[in-house]
Order: C-alpha cells, then sequence, then structure tokens
C-alpha cells in the first residue's frame, strides 16, 4: 500500500528542548488510514496534523469503540533515533482490537508506516537528556450510526509529541492512594484492553485521591476488592523479602510491556522475581513486618514510578523511608540506558528507525 503524503504549508517552529511538558506540542504530520469492508485498510496518508471532521453521530464518540497504543522514539548520543520494543504495540493494539471487535492491522505494515512518518518527523524528536518523542497510535470505529453494534468502518492515525524528562526535579517517590469505592475493572471486562472506557472510568477516583494530596490511586481487583491490581495507569511492583512481585495478569490488568521488560530482565540477571496474586492484607503485614523495602509503579510515559507512601482506610504507611529504593533505581537506569542507547541491549529490545 503507497502511502500519500501531504506537504504542510508552513512547517511549525520546534520547541525549547529545555521546556517540554508531556502529552500539549505536537508535530507538523500524522498518519491516517481508513477501514472499510469491501476495501479492507485503506488511503494509506501522511498529512498535515490538525482536526479532523468526524460526523458528530460518530460511533466512537458515542460509544467509546476504540483502542490506543503508547510508546516512544529515542535519540541516541550519536544522534541515531530508535524505538523499544515496538512490535509489542502493534501486538497489543491489535489484541485490543480483538476484545472491542475492530479490524486488525498487520503488525508489519503498521510498523512501515510508522517509520515512515517517523522518518519525515525526524527533526521532532528532542535530544535532551530524558526527552523523547511520545507516538500514539489510535483506532476508532467512524461509522455515523446511533445504536450499539460494531461499526463497520474504522479510523487507524498516529500522532507524534515531543515529551520532556518525567521527572524534571529528579526521581521522586509519588504517594499514593487504596481505593475501596471505584475499581477501574472487572473480571470479563475490558481492564486488559488499552481501551478509552477504561481511562475515563478511573477518573473520579483519581480526582478525589488528588484532592487528599495522593498522585494516584492504587487499584483491587474490581472482584473481591481484595488483589492488589495497578497503580493509577501503570503497573505495579513490589520489593518484599528481597524477592520482586507483580500481580500476574488475570484479565482486568493491562499487560504493560514496561512491566514484561522489567520481569524479562530480572530473569536475565537472576534478581527473584515472581508474577502472582498479591492482596492488600499480605501488603500490609509484609510492611508490618518490614520484608516490604520497595513498592513502584511501570509504565512508558514515567519508565519506573517509586512509591513513598500508601494510604489503606485509615492507615498511612510509609515506603523505603520515602525514598527511592535500589531496586527501582536500578531498573530505571538499566532500561533507560537501553532506550537510549547508553547500554547494550542484551534483550534485542532496540529498532532504529532513523
Ligand atoms: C499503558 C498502560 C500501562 C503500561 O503499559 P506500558 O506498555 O508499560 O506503557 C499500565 N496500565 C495501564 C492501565 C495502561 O493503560
Amino acid at each position: 500500500m503507497e502511502v500519500t503524503v501531504t506537504e504542510s504549508a508552513q512547517l511549525k517552529e520546534k520547541p525549547d528542548e529545555s521546556k517540554l511538558g508531556f502529552g500539549t506540542l505536537f508535530t507538523d504530520y500524522m498518519f491516517i488510514m481508513d477501514y472499510a469492508p469491501d476495501k479492507g485498510w485503506h488511503s494509506a496518508r501522511i498529512e498535515p496534523y490538525g482536526p479532523m471532521a468526524l460526523d458528530p453521530s460518530t460511533m466512537f464518540l458515542h460509544y467509546a469503540q476504540g483502542a490506543f497504543e503508547g510508546l516512544k522514539a529515542y535519540r541516541t548520543e550519536s544522534g541515531s533515533i530508535q524505538l523499544f520494543r515496538p512490535q509489542e504495540n502493534f501486538k497489543r493494539l491489535n489484541r485490543s482490537c480483538r476484545r472491542l471487535c475492530m479490524p486488525e492491522i498487520d503488525e508489519a505494515l503498521a510498523f512501515e508506516f510508522l517509520k515512515q512518518l517517523l522518518t519525515m518527523e525526524k527533526d521532532w524528536v528532542p535530544g535532551a537528556p530524558e526527552t523523547s518523542l511520545y507516538i500514539r497510535p489510535t483506532l476508532i470505529a467512524t461509522d455515523p450510526y446511533i445504536g450499539v453494534r460494531a461499526s463497520f468502518n474504522y479510523r487507524y492515525f498516529v500522532i507524534l509529541s515531543p515529551v520532556g524528562a518525567y521527572y524534571p526535579e529528579g526521581f521522586n517517590p509519588v504517594k499514593i492512594l487504596v481505593t475501596h469505592e471505584y475499581v477501574r475493572a472487572v473480571r470479563g471486562g475490558v481492564g486488559e484492553a488499552k481501551t478509552p472506557g477504561n481511562y475515563a472510568a478511573s477518573i473520579l477516583a483519581g480526582e478525589e485521591a488528588h484532592k487528599e494530596g495522593y498522585a494516584q490511586v492504587l487499584w483491587l481487583d474490581g472482584v473481591e476488592q481484595k488483589y492488589l491490581e495497578e497503580v493509577g495507569s501503570m503497573n505495579i511492583f513490589f520489593v518484599i523479602d528481597g524477592e520482586i512481585v507483580t500481580p500476574e495478569l488475570n484479565g482486568s490488568i493491562l499487560p504493560g510491556i514496561t512491566r514484561d521488560s522489567v520481569i524479562r530482565l530480572a530473569k536475565h540477571w537472576g534478581d527473584k522475581v515472581s508474577e502472582r496474586k498479591i492482596s492488600i492484607d499480605e501488603l500490609v503485614q509484609a510492611n508490618a513486618s518490614g520484608k516490604l523495602t520497595e513498592v513502584f509503579g511501570s509504565g512508558t510515559a514515567a519508565v519506573i514510578s517509586p512509591v513513598g507512601e500508601i494510604k489503606y482506610g485509615d492507615n498511612v504507611f510509609t515506603i523505603a523511608d520515602g525514598e527511592v529504593g535500589p531496586v527501582a533505581r536500578k531498573y530505571y537506569s538499566a532500561i533507560t540506558d537501553i532506550q537510549y542507547g547508553k547500554a547494550e541491549d542484551p534483550l534485542g529490545w532496540i529498532v532504529a528507525v532513523a
């Protein structure tokens, strides 16, 4: 499939790399293609970034039949541009598509299109330490129709956003709140898909946590409200008695690529790691007995997000004296060093693009 390119009449000025935030600036171009039942995916094109005309009855806007991905392009010291495990993002997008009854996209083709867009936009990949170009592939249902069913037509698009260091003031632990009032996902639901409704459903709990001075919500499972699942929109890890523990994937947890990378690196290095159910009661006990030494979140945006305090009911407990623990620090450095090409890539995760 050929990609039609429409040149922009005026390119934007590149931002000051020392002042980049997250998710507010977008590059000059975006990739778009459409799906129709009789044509399959068609009309692949790169166009100037800008508003898209959608019929007000577009099904996605009403019923949230959609999915997205999030990955980053990194500039190395030599100036080249590389991605971290991008095939995993396209595989996961297709898993989300299957759950949401949407057509899949050939993974190799999606990667070729992304490479073409990145090659055009390579000057937008910032080079300052810890900055990157965030990539957001998105797929939405586009039938103009009111009524619940699977759409027949879809649009896939990819937008790019230069982003700054996630920790501009340094690597600081966050405070998190365990919620009993709300759940993020339930058994049989769409928790393991990266689908917009999950995020809409999580906003109220997040807002209430912020009002209490907490950065994120620690989610319990939606069935018994007993087992730990995720933190905010990150996966979660605990260090208990010298072992790295993360909740096992159960259908309501998002299978994070950063999560998988921590597990694989731990196995590669021979660190003790396990995926299993872990209850809030076990966490409270492990903390009381001094065996809980670290808690951290994992995700593409922050990579590793150390937790310094957890509030559960009336109990507030401090983790690792509110400092960044050695395990969080080790995995943060190891993963970011691989992503920026500062360390060798022992597990073959890096894909050069430009
Ligand atoms: C995207 C996401 C993650 C992290 O996944 P990564 O692939 O590591 O970025 C974790 N939890 C939720 C709910 C997410 O949406």
